[in-house]
């Protein structure tokens, strides 16, 4: 299956078995919004509690917050966000659709890299044992020139970001002959910049002294509340403070599903630390949060840190942790280390100290910070895709059966374990669901007596619940069941009473969290 052909069942699956709805459907949707339905939910909590009990509950110096998403409107001018959180846009005039130059400038360059990979891989074919790609990439003239076109066009492109040099962004995609991706048409506008804030009134009056923003992060709320929990909780540097929530982007071009949206949910962490421990701390982090997505088990080799070419106006690092989506290789987190910036930003607009007197040194200062900022949606989406699969397997009987399952981890499937009665008589609806109401006070269990077992089997597959339980006649005689498991279709008959213990043990967040602690 291609990996196009992937991302568009993985889309339709969503929306078939209960993970994400377009929102507003009925009115034919509102762009770049989306609803999680009954599963999507599930996941989303399970994938919070991951982090919340990682982040927060392994480590003796991290404690939670939940701010408001309104914010004084200052707070904005403070963090850069009104003068700077601004993409730079660029419609062609041919086909009316409006595109992020940068993005399109981005794309070029991995378009070109991909060329050198593609000679590189013919190479290697026709060369076989004896080639050697070094000595390719520093002798082949067409690789040559393309990678230094590539390093010449990223120079560029850099520069023009931090200078800010709008002119020069339409230059550079005018030179390398930049088409529409969907008319090929090369008559572009200029490029001009739009802020992704959406903004609000607060209160009856439509006054603009009244306009507020609708955060389009959640980390201000917690450098606001900085010297709250510091002094509440008695909070000795370092420390961090870490919170879930939804923030807004409007964002130029949302496409890819949940991948960029307007409506979003991120999962951040902001670490206080003394002046000149950044360096430490950031690789700390860098590395336990690659650890932590390591954990979930997928290919490691669909996991890589991307350094940042260009700084955001308040990082001195910054790297992201990237997953290899149908789409390629994107971010799904941001670290950065980001100086004292912030607080040191309210500090000058609020006019009051945002300090913390540090009893070791005997002096007082601006902490500095690195953050960790995941976003909760494109964790989703990188579970979707790694884990869904199509199957053909042979049964008993010769035949083929085919399958659709979603390999979640199985301390993260929405339902941990469905009870099925094998016929909707004979009393084995009341057995199952009386394991199902015992059951149910450990995990989310279902109960399901519609259809053949063979569907039911597949449905559940089909939403990645890792144990099916078929309660049959043999039930009311020995009080055993049997088990079936989702990835190896193995059936077991175990007794009744043994049904917790064995699933708990294989959907325990517990195992997971134990072996990030060490
Ligand atoms: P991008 O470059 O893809 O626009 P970003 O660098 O602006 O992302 P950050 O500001 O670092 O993103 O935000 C932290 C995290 O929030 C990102 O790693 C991403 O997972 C998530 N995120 C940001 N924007 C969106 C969006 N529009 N939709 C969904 N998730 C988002």
């Amino acid at each position: 299956m291609s990996q196009n052909d992937l991302f568009k069942k993985v889309i339709a699956h969503s929306k078939e078995y209960g993970f994400i709805f377009q929102s507003s459907e009925i009115y034919d949707g509102l762009s770049a919004v989306y609803d999680y339905g009954q599963f999507g939910v599930e996941l989303k909590k399970n994938l919070i509690k991951y982090w919340w009990d990682a982040v927060v509950y392994l480590n003796e110096n991290v404690v939670g917050l939940d701010s408001a998403i309104f914010m004084h409107p200052k707070v904005w001018e403070a963090s850069g966000h009104v003068s700077a959180f601004n993409d730079p846009l660029i419609d062609n005039k041919d086909s009316q659709k409006r595109y992020r130059a940068d993005v399109l400038i981005e794309e070029y360059i991995e378009k070109q890299e991909a060329k050198i990979n593609k000679e590189i891989e013919k190479a290697s074919k026709k060369f076989g044992d004896s080639f050697d790609e070094e000595k390719f990439r520093t002798t082949n003239q067409r690789v040559i020139n393309t990678q230094e076109k590539i390093e010449n066009i990223r120079q560029r492109y850099v520069d023009a970001l931090n200078r800010d040099d709008l002119a020069e962004i339409k230059k550079i995609i005018i030179d390398c002959d930049i088409s529409d991706p969907v008319s090929g048409s090369k008559n572009w506008t200029d490029v001009r910049k739009f802020n992704l804030m959406f903004d609000t009134r607060l209160g009856s009056l439509s006054e603009e002294a009244n306009k507020i923003y609708l955060r389009p992060e959640t980390a201000q709320g917690i450098f606001l509340n900085f010297l709250n929990v510091q002094k509440s909780g008695r909070m000795k540097i370092p420390f961090g403070i870490a919170q879930t929530g939804k923030a807004f982007r409007n964002e130029i071009v949302a496409r890819q599903f949940i991948f960029r949206m307007r409506e979003f949910e991120q999962l951040e962490m902001e670490f206080f630390i003394r002046p000149g421990e950044e360096k430490e701390w950031f690789e700390h982090w860098k590395n336990s949060r690659m650890d932590w997505f390591k954990a979930l088990g997928l290919e490691d080799s669909k996991l890589r840190f991307h350094d940042h070419d260009k700084l955001a106006h308040y990082a001195e690092a910054a790297t992201d942790i990237e997953f290899e989506f149908p789409f390629g290789f994107k971010e799904v987190e941001g670290i950065h280390s980001r100086t004292d910036f912030d607080l040191g930003q309210h500090q000058k607009f609020c006019g009051k100290k945002l300090q913390y007197f540090d009893p070791d040194l005997n002096k007082s200062y601006v902490p500095y910070v690195i953050e960790t900022s995941l976003g909760l949606d494109r964790l989703f989406l990188m579970i979707l895709s790694a884990s869904y699969c199509e199957e053909k397997n042979e049964k008993e009987d010769g035949k083929i059966e085919e399958r659709v399952v979603l390999r979640i981890p199985d301390f993260l499937a929405p339902v941990k374990l469905a009870v099925l009665p094998l016929v909707k008589k004979d009393g084995l609806p009341d057995i199952a669901r009386k394991i199902r109401d015992e059951l149910k006070f450990t995990f989310n269990c279902h109960y399901e007596e519609k259809d053949s077992i063979g569907r039911r089997y597949r449905r559940q597959d089909a939403i990645g619940t890792p144990f099916c339980i078929t309660v049959d006649h043999q039930t009311s005689q020995d009080e055993t069941v049997t088990i079936r498991y989702r990835d190896n279709m193995v059936q077991e008959r175990v007794p009744v009473n043994k049904l917790r213990e064995i699933a708990e043990e294989k959907v325990s967040m517990k195992k997971i969290l134990e072996k990030l602690n060490k």
